[in-house]
């Protein structure tokens, strides 16, 4: 006797005519998931097609002649953002068709900057390469959770396979360290953090929570998540300190750095971590890590502290530096990938100091910034992996069994994380190999190279004022037609009676900008093109006065940062022709209105404006520049208090 219930059902899984409506939608809706069993031609497979070639439509067509013949954003619609309505969104009363939802998803593009776009370089912004982006698509058909090996089986092995190759390019033991990918590289310092934090005050600190102002050494030039991990760890802004950075090469100055150190040490309060950044987002500075572990390891020698307790963690921020590590064991005098000499020696200088973040107890690596992988994809890099678990396992749950003897849950601050991080990260070391790697970010460098000394170099009117950095951004002056740049640059640095040309001048870099900016957005021609997105920076150095009665300024710059290889010489020629373009417009009198309030956003995402940002008691922030122009440009500006002693530290030493 079949059951009322039962007897709705077919055996294909349909429904009969005489069943509830719940009962057939129900049963339609399995058309809206991948089938468990495979089938002749796959309607999933036709529909992520589908999907993609919306994504097609929306980028411009190719250019006959040069890039700057199509716009830098997507779908051919430069309004908007349109945040004007969201608060109106309501759940709809029926079913969606998937293909209208797919459609309405692809128009969200529209407007957004076209990464791939070779005029398209305001940051560290890389495009995602194909092999990560569909190894990470995979992952959402199937749904590994890397919190242990039972829900994800042999996708973990992409989070231990890319942690030990990781490993092997820094010089640790793989079978000593590990990896755990989670959500970014503030994610990964808020991992460094939180290890150091229970490493440097003890287990205690798990249970009855932190009671001690332990401190956390970090650069003032580094990365403005310092804040966000000593937050929301529970440590307190309160307790970072900023070392000061050398106002040339924006490293940590080390001498700071020890007397800070050994003024703590002798007060005996305890430091937690010393973060080492291994290339500042702008500058790509570089902190010497070599010699911060030599001073740990002189103060705090670990027979003293045995279980690390007291003892500070070496945390390095490589998060834009880590894959210079990838021309490890290159051949730099037969150079078989035949970089030209100039960008050669750069390449090793870059290898050679980034190399030094063997000296870390834990690193952060973004694949999303210098990887060319999906974005979000991070990995915090441990030099023992079984101190950490020591340190941050929790005894699990009721609800999930160590099925396999992968079980990271255990200790990571996720409980559920994606395969897609691991995936993808996983997939662009498997296909870059090390020539690959070497060959996108040495490519960089020759292009950049190219723009520095043949193109900027060339134009009398603009100057780049970062020659000395080896990173991936070029920073550059533009000047009024007819002024030398360069000599103009060498006043404005050194000489305080030029004070108010440098502050002119800097609003003339600030109003390229915005041009551009604005220009980028409103979808017409300009000097026959579209124009480039660029940005720039308020903060790339101060000025070198002699005279110490004299306000230090700040020079401030037009920014390119070639991340993609769509870029050629061309498309550098073109870029520095359209910066004139505006500088020109800018000169005969257009105002540059950059609407940067655009979207329209209702309340109460409006009313975030009115919220002033904490500042703690002793914020030095203030000093230089406000944490927004920090953000805008991800450099921070030296403060004037840290230019003060760093001068009188040299005096002293003179
Ligand atoms: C980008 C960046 C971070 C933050 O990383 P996210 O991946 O954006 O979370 C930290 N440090 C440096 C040096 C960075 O450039």
């Amino acid at each position: 006797m079949v059951s009322k219930f039962a007897a709705l059902w077919n055996k294909d899984g349909s429904v009969q005519a005489s069943a509830p409506r719940w009962a057939s939608l129900r049963a339609e809706m399995r058309s809206a998931f991948p089938t468990y069993y495979s089938t002749t031609s796959d309607p999933f497979a036709d529909m992520v097609e589908e999907a993609i070639r919306y994504l097609n439509q929306l980028k411009p067509p190719q250019p006959t002649s040069s890039p700057s013949e199509t716009p830098g954003y997507l779908g051919g619609d430069p309004s908007g953002p349109h945040y004007g309505n969201v608060t109106q969104a309501r759940l709809g009363e029926n079913m969606a068709s998937i293909v209208d939802v797919l459609q309405q998803a692809a128009d969200l593009f529209k407007g957004m900057p076209n990464w791939n776009h070779p005029l398209v370089m305001p940051n560290v912004i890389p495009p995602a390469n194909t092999a990560a982006i569909i190894s990470a698509m995979m992952t959402q058909v199937f749904s590994p959770n890397i919190i242990e090996g039972e829900y994800s089986w042999d996708v973990e092995r992409t989070e231990m396979e890319a942690s030990a190759i990781l490993a092997d390019l820094i010089g640790w033991p793989t079978e000593e360290a590990g990896g755990l990918f989670t959500f970014g590289g503030s994610g990964c310092y808020f991992y460094g953090i939180k290890y150091a934090l229970t490493s440097c005050l003890g287990m205690d600190s798990r249970c009855n929570g932190i009671r001690t102002d332990a401190k956390v050494l970090v650069s003032q030039q580094g990365h403005y998540c310092k804040q966000n991990s000593t937050d929301w760890t529970g440590l307190g802004m309160e307790n970072f300190i900023e070392i000061d950075t050398d106002d040339v090469t924006n490293a940590m100055d080390f001498a700071h750095l020890e007397e800070v150190v050994r003024e703590l040490h002798s007060a005996g309060t305890p430091i937690a971590a010393i973060v080492c950044t291994m290339g500042t987002t702008d500058a790509f500075a570089i902190d010497p890590i070599d010699k911060v572990r030599a001073l740990v390891d002189e103060l705090y020698p670990l027979a003293n502290h045995p279980e690390g307790v007291g003892r500070p963690l070496i945390y390095a921020d490589a998060v834009i530096g880590w894959s210079w590590l990838t021309f490890k064991g290159y051949d730099f005098t037969a150079n078989p990938l035949g970089f030209a000499p100039t960008v050669l020696a750069e390449i090793q200088k870059n290898y050679e100091a980034i190399s030094k973040v063997i000296h870390a107890d834990a690193i952060g690596c973004d694949f999303h910034k210098t990887g060319w992988a999906t974005y979000n994809c991070s990995v915090v890099m441990v030099r023992d992996l079984h101190k950490f678990q020591e340190l941050l396992s929790r005894p699990g749950s009721a609800y999930l069994q160590a099925r396999t003897c992968y079980n990271p849950g255990l200790y990571t601050l996720e409980v559920s994380r994606s395969g897609s991080y691991s995936m993808a990260a996983w997939a662009t070391l498997k296909f870059m190999g090390y020539e690959g790697f070497r060959s996108i970010l040495g490519g960089i460098l020759e292009l950049q190279h190219y723009l520095r000394h043949e193109v900027i170099a060339n134009e009398p009117t603009t100057v780049c004022v970062n020659a000395a950095d080896s990173g991936f951004v070029t920073l550059f002056r533009v000047y009024k037609t007819g002024v030398d740049a360069q000599a103009q640059y060498e006043r404005e640095l050194n000489d305080p009676s030029a004070k108010a040309e440098l502050e002119a001048n800097n609003k003339l870099q600030q109003d390229i900008a915005d041009m551009l900016w604005q220009w980028h957005r409103d979808g017409q021609l300009h000097g026959g093109s579209y124009a480039p997105y660029i940005s720039y920076t308020s903060g790339f150095r101060p000025t070198d006065y002699d005279d110490e009665s004299v306000e230090p300024g700040f020079i401030y710059a037009v920014k390119a940062f070639p991340m993609n290889v769509n870029i050629t010489p061309e498309v550098m020629d073109e870029l520095i022709r359209l910066v004139l373009v505006a500088r020109d417009a800018i000169e005969a009198g257009e105002v540059p209105q950059p609407n940067d309030d655009a979207g329209s956003c209702p309340v109460p995402y409006s009313k975030f404006s009115d919220i002033k940002p904490l500042e703690c008691a002793s914020d030095e922030a203030g000093a230089g520049g406000s944490t927004s122009d920090n953000l805008l440009s991800g450099i921070g500006r030296q403060s004037l208090k840290a230019l003060k002693r760093l001068r009188k530290r040299r005096s002293k030493k003179a």
